[in-house]
Formats: structure tokens, C-alpha cells, sequence
């Protein structure tokens, strides 16, 4: 039987497996799941092609069923000419573009409306730069289960079209997801409602790690130099580096951890600025601009894990102008074929000046995610 705790990121307050919890009552900082059980063995991987083939590494025990739209199991795509438009010697694109609504929030919100509708919450509430409302309202509507989404008025149009229809509440606000996220909170303590914002509980984070087990397998259990995340919340790098860190403690790998580097936008790059000044926390970025939507989060509620996870990574952050974004983001589509979303043009920009500033090795084998698709910006 598979168990596990909750466990402080912080301070190390430990709760019990699905106990009601937000953020940790001591400290304030997220939780994250630590399993009890034995460790699972890569054996035990799943003949099914969605990211519940990897359920023994996931918080779901054997007798639930999990809410599943097909998520995850997305191409790993070698392209040696994008190698040579970035500089380095091998390199790999990730398109998290299919996935059900289109982006790789599928993979945090599948796992999370899991865990919410085992613990049976009455309804699901986020705060969203877009596309974390679309896959919740896509995962509610899966579920049976009734959603709110609290999105910023500028979210693009096609976004905002799918989260209609789903059929769900969506509530546009003046401002950014800080703004929509005080607005869900207020929401969620009135109404009891679950609140599924971005570390605000520790089961997206869980979906997320299926990002690098599945990289993992598709590398047949080898891994890159250095991976490429377009970063705004960070959970998709907190949990590709949780799941590097439980692979090797698992035993399904031996190969060295990835470097994990960061892209943001220079209108909104508060990791970056963190990185570059010594901080453990980030402070909250003024003013952000980008119209790479998902990297528009000022202040980040995983700053403190997306900083470690760069640093015990030898990783890097870098952050590059709204014009390099949409002449790499054309340049992925025109080189690959590939229906790049913003941000991951982001990442091929922002890796594209690590190698020619030297802060990465041209023999380096790379792997950048393509996080969402063009799709979902054109209106
Ligand atoms: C949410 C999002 C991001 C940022 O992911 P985080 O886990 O919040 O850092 C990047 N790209 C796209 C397309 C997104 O929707």
C-alpha cells in the first residue's frame, strides 16, 4: 500500500496524507508530498500512454481511478538544426503543446483534481495566467466537479475561449495572477471551495514530475546536460527537480541530475533578478510585461525551491526582450514544424545567449520544453 506525508519545504512541519491543507500553518511556505512506502520500482511503470504509466512514483493508491483526459506521453523531438540555431551539440524539444487543453498544466491539474475529488471538496478554485484555468476547468468538467477560475482580463483570447467551454465560472480581473490570486483565496475561504493555485497545495508539483520521468524513459533512463524551462510559478521546475532527485534515490538512474535553467521574460523576471543578486527570495516584480502569458507572475510562491532548484543543479536563469521571444518562438515553428507557444520560444532564446555569453558548454546535450502551443495566442 502506498503512503506518504505532507512535509513543510521549509520549516519541515510534517501533516498526514490528505489532510485539508493549503500552505503550512507554521511558516506559511508550500508542502510537498514525501513518501512512506517503499520505494517504487521502475519495473512497475504501467503499459498505458498517459502520465498515470508512472502511478508507483505518484500520490494515487492502487484502488482509485484516477481523472484522466490522456495527459502527458508527449513527443521528445531531436532537431539538429534548432541544435544549430541554439549553438550546442545535441538538442531535444519537448512538446507539451498536445497535451489535453494544450499546455503542460494538464499534468499538475490531473494529479491535483485526483487527490480533490478522493478527499470529496465541494468544488475547485484557481488563479491562472490562463492556462492552468483552462486544464482545471477541462478537469472539473472530467470530474463531475463544479470550477471557478479568477483570470487576468489580458489573458489571450483563445485561453479564455476554452475555459468557456468547459461550461465553467470564469471571473476576469483588472490586473495579473497576483491580483487574481487574492481574489480565489477570498473565494475559496468563503465558499470552502479548494483552492488549486500554484503551490498552494502539493499535487500539481506531483503531476509535474511526470515531466522528467517521462524524459527520462524516452532517454532510456539517461539524461541530458541541461534542461530549458520557460519558469513564471515554477512548478513545472520544482517538479522535474523533485523527480530527478527521487529517481536517483529510487535507483531508477545514475546519471547526473540536469542542469535546470530558468527562461523568463525582462518584463516580468523575478527569478532572475533573485539569482543574479544572492537571494533566497525573490521580491515581487513591478509593473510585469510579457506577452508570453504564463511567465507573467510577479511574485512566485515557490521563489525559495525554483532558487535551490537552480543552485544544487549548477543551474542558471536568464531572461531576454519581448522581440528575442517572438523571433525564437517563430524560429522553433519554421526549423521543427513544431506550433511553439511564446514561452517556449522564451527558452530557445534564453538558451541561444547562455551559449554565446559562455554560461553554457556548446558540447552540451539539451532538452528544452515547448510548455503550451502557438495555438493558444492567436486570436
Ligand atoms: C504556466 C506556464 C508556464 C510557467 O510554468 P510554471 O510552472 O508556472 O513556472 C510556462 N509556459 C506555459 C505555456 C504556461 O502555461
Amino acid at each position: 500500500m502506498k503512503t506518504w506525508t505532507l512535509n513543510c519545504s521549509s520549516c519541515g512541519h510534517q501533516e498526514p496524507q490528505d489532510a485539508g491543507v493549503g500552505l503550512c500553518p507554521q511558516c506559511g511556505q508550500p508542502f510537498l508530498v514525501r513518501f512512506t512506502s517503499p520505494a517504487p520500482n521502475k519495473a512497475h511503470i504501467l503499459a498505458r500512454w498517459d502520465l498515470w504509466r508512472y502511478a508507483p512514483a505518484l500520490p494515487i493508491r492502487d484502488d482509485e481511478t484516477p481523472v484522466c483526459l490522456g495527459e502527458g506521453a508527449t513527443p521528445l523531438l531531436e532537431s539538429p538544426e534548432l541544435a544549430r540555431v541554439a549553438g550546442v551539440r545535441r538538442l531535444w524539444v519537448k512538446d507539451e503543446g498536445v497535451n489535453p487543453t494544450a499546455s503542460f498544466k494538464a499534468r499538475g491539474l490531473s494529479a491535483a483534481v485526483t487527490r480533490a475529488k478522493a478527499r470529496g471538496v465541494p468544488g475547485l478554485v484557481v488563479p491562472t495566467a490562463g492556462n492552468a484555468g483552462a486544464a482545471l476547468a477541462a478537469y472539473g468538467a472530467a470530474a463531475g466537479m463544479p470550477v471557478r477560475v479568477y483570470a487576468p482580463a489580458t489573458t489571450p483570447r483563445p485561453i479564455l475561449d476554452t475555459i468557456r467551454a468547459m461550461g465553467v465560472e470564469l471571473v476576469t480581473v483588472d490586473g495579473h495572477i497576483g491580483d487574481a490570486g487574492k481574489r480565489s483565496a477570498e473565494f475559496a475561504k468563503e465558499s470552502g471551495w479548494f483552492n488549486v493555485a500554484t503551490l498552494r497545495e502539493p499535487y500539481r508539483v506531483e503531476g509535474n514530475k511526470t515531466l522528467a520521468l517521462e524524459l527520462a524513459e524516452q532517454l532510456d533512463w539517461k539524461l541530458p546536460d541541461a534542461v530549458v524551462y520557460p519558469t513564471g510559478g515554477g512548478e513545472g521546475v520544482i517538479g522535474m527537480w523533485k523527480a530527478f532527485d527521487e529517481m536517483r534515490q529510487w535507483g531508477w538512474t545514475d546519471a547526473a541530475t540536469p542542469r535546470i535553467v530558468v527562461a523568463q521574460a525582462e518584463g516580468c523576471a523575478p527569478i532572475v533578478r533573485a539569482l543574479r543578486e544572492g537571494a533566497d527570495r525573490a521580491t515581487p516584480w513591478e509593473n510585469p510585461v510579457t506577452h508570453a502569458a504564463g511567465l507573467r507572475v510577479p511574485g512566485p510562491l515557490g521563489d525559495r525551491l525554483v532558487l535551490r532548484a537552480i543552485r544544487e543543479t549548477r543551474g542558471d536563469a536568464a531572461a531576454v526582450s519581448e522581440e528575442s521571444i517572438r523571433e525564437a518562438t517563430l524560429r522553433i515553428a519554421s526549423v521543427t514544424g513544431i506550433d511553439a507557444a511564446p514561452e517556449g520560444g522564451c527558452g530557445l532564446a534564453v538558451l541561444t545567449d547562455l551559449v554565446r555569453q559562455g554560461r553554457l558548454d556548446p558540447d552540451s546535450q539539451v532538452v528544452l520544453y515547448n510548455t503550451g502551443s502557438g495555438a493558444s495566442y492567436r486570436s
